[in-house]
């Protein structure tokens, strides 16, 4: 069953420990981070993939459509489709074999650019950013988005 969580960040703090609760309350599959440019789907990916333990840069892969990681042996790859010209390059890019990887964790901007080929996300993410205050809205499994909810406000 899909069900939403709303939350507000104020301040890059928060989006750490926005990033910080997904660490503790989803574990591998695709998710979907959506909003306008600026709206802070990179900088959100940046504290994820530090909170899982990634040292080092996080670059924005707009020109390279993906990044990969490797963190504690498990796959991860960041996508940004922005400049996706068709969604069947995904298939050229290899798509099936990043979703069918065991444990893997997908998080990709603008999804929307790769509509029919990419599966329903198992998280998706909506950020929407006014006056510098970020509310995103979480949807996705009822029991995940609790856990997600739990360590939000416990962290
Ligand atoms: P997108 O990937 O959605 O285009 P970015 O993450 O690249 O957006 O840019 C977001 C910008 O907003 C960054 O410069 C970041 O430092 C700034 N910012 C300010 N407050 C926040 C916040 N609470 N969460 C995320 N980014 C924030
Ligand atoms: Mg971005």
């Amino acid at each position: 069953m899909s069900d939403n969580l709303n939350l507000r960040l104020t301040s890059e703090q928060d989006t750490a420990k926005l990033a910080l609760a997904l660490v503790q309350g989803f574990g591998a599959g695709l998710v979907f981070l959506i909003g306008d440019l600026g709206a802070g789907k990179t900088t959100l990916t940046r504290y994820w993939l530090q909170a899982l333990g990634h040292q080092g840069a996080v670059k924005s892969p707009t020109y390279t459509l993906v990044e990969p990681y490797n963190i504690d042996n498990r796959p991860i790859y960041h996508f940004d489709l922005y400049r996706l010209q068709d969604p069947y390059e995904l298939e050229l890019m290899g798509i099936r074999d990043y979703l069918e990887q065991d444990n893997s964790l997908l998080i990709v901007e603008w999804p929307s650019k790769g509509e029919g080929i990419l599966p329903p996300a198992d998280l998706t993410l909506k950020i929407i950013c006014e006056d510098d205050i970020r509310q995103v809205e979480l949807s996705g499994e009822r029991t995940v988005l609790q856990g997600i909810e739990d360590s939000f406000y416990a962290n």
